[in-house]
């Protein structure tokens, strides 16, 4: 039976992992961090119906609680839009979570190297043959048919791929969210209704910052879409001061977290498998652009990948393993590409036009709910409400329709990507859908 190896133990990788060596792959999964360090240090909204769907059993009651509606601000935070929560959305610690599904993969026979390093991929011409590993005694390579790449936004695996595979190498430039989290001591166990807040725009900083009361901690995110490590100190220092002036319960000691990290947010990569190799989850760009949610995508993705790589019998080429792609993209990427449009707005829109967006009701809970995936629709009314008061806003109309202007192509791109491999075919497919 084929041997693989999957880089990181990020989710899509290890739900692929178990289903394939369910069906007795050999599967060895190498992470750099140690079995009680790996998942980051906070709680993670996802639906219970992402188990289901990727074929994973639910977790214990116990190991998480209901998801919580959201509160969203305008920067001056005259104006709140409630959210509802999604029935099936659910609250996981991401340690939890991780070690359930390292859990189910021991449990079905991978093994894991862990406090172990991944350097790069052994390449030979465009055909991946492995990875090349260092843990704290030695550097040494281990082989296998197929690598998985699970290793996350930086992956070393997919930045360091020979340009011959035809993978894109970096998830930088606008695409990503940069942000600082943590949790601060509730001093009075004092609670915000709703408990979970989300600031457009806080402090003028194009992005969001959230608070997420609870009686012992605030969890405290801020963040900034643009460049990697484009929000700074100040930046933040700033944005806690202000929340601490408006709840004055948050205390200074940080209780988890309090570190600086990088989210992709853009669409699907282009290209997610070359001869020998297949990305899953961040690695490919699987997030919702505007959020950067990629946990339900990556679990998704990782039981079509591990179907395709059954049906691959023993020979994983990108002929063979596009069907994984092509899946992946016809289920969840395509209707993603236009919320990596929306991301954009922020690129051009100032804080006083989102005060007024929201003071206006042009901006609603219903178009809020788009960047969770619902579908967007505008009522003849809305219309109307809309082109009634957006005069002071059409200064905005320039960048949009430049931002929009592939918009009549989208849809025809997607249905055009080639159900079958062929090189012409998807080189050809991929420039179109870059061009979006
Ligand atoms: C602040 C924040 C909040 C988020 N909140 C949510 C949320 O509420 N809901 C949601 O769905 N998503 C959320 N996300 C996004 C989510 O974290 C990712 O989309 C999701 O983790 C999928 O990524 P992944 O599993 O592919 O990779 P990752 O989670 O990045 O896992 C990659 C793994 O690879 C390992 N690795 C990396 N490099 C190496 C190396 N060189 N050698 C060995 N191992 C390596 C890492 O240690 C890690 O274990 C959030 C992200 C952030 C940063």
């Amino acid at each position: 039976m084929s041997k693989i190896l999957v880089a990181g133990a990020g989710h899509g990788g290890l739900v692929a992992a178990i289903h394939l060596a369910k069906n007795g792959y050999d599967i060895t999964v190498i992470e750099k961090c140690n079995p009680d360090t790996v998942g980051h240090d906070w709680h993670d909204w996802l639906s219970l119906d992402a188990f289901d769907r990727s074929g994973i059993d639910r977790p214990e009651k116990n190991t998480f609680s209901a998801g919580m509606p959201q509160g969203f601000r305008n920067p001056k935070a005259t104006v709140m839009l409630r959210v509802p929560v999604g029935e099936d959305s659910i609250c996981m610690d991401r340690k939890l979570l991780i070690a359930y599904l390292i859990s189910l993969a021991e449990k079905a026979g991978v093994k894991f190297i862990f406090n172990t390093e991944i350097l790069s991929p052994v390449t030979e011409g465009a055909k991946v043959k492995g990875l090349n590993l260092r843990d704290s005694e030695r550097i040494y390579a281990l082989y296998g048919d197929l690598v998985i790449d699970a290793a996350g936004m930086y992956s070393p695996v997919r930045r360091n791929l020979p340009s011959l595979c035809g993978i894109e190498k970096e998830l930088e430039g606008t695409g990503v969210f940069h942000v600082y989290r943590a949790y601060f001591k509730n001093l009075t166990g004092e609670k915000t209704d709703p408990p979970y807040l989300i600031n457009l725009f806080n402090r003028n900083i194009p992005g969001i910052g959230w608070t997420v009361t609870d009686e012992k901690y605030v969890d405290i995110l801020i963040g900034k879409f643009g460049s990697a490590g484009s929000l700074t100190a100040d930046e933040v220092n700033s944005s806690l001061d202000a929340f601490r002036k408006e709840f004055p319960f948050i205390g200074q000691e940080i209780l988890r977290g309090g570190t600086f990290i990088d989210l992709p947010i853009k669409r699907m990569l282009p290209m997610l498998v070359c001869d020998g190799y297949a990305a899953v989850g961040d690695s490919a760009g699987m997030t919702v652009p505007l959020n950067g949610s990629g946990i339900v995508l990556s679990m998704n993705a990782g039981k079509i990948l591990a179907e395709t790589v059954m049906k691959a019998v023993g020979i994983y080429n990108k002929k063979s393993l596009w069907p994984y792609q092509y899946e992946y993209f016809h289920h969840y990427a395509k209707d993603l590409i236009i919320i990596d449009k929306l991301k954009d707005f922020f690129n051009y829109v100032k804080g006083e036009q989102v005060d007024y967006l929201l003071e206006k009701e042009i901006l609603t809970p219903e178009l809020i709910a788009v960047a969770g995936g619902a579908p967007l629709t505008f009522t003849p009314k809305q219309i109307g409400h809309i082109l009634a008061v957006c005069p002071p806003l059409l200064k905005l109309i320039p960048p949009l329709v430049k931002n929009f202007r592939t918009l009549p192509f989208m849809d025809s791109v997607c249905r055009k990507m080639p159900e079958i491999y062929s090189e012409e075919a998807v080189n050809a497919w991929a420039e179109k859908y870059k061009s979006l």
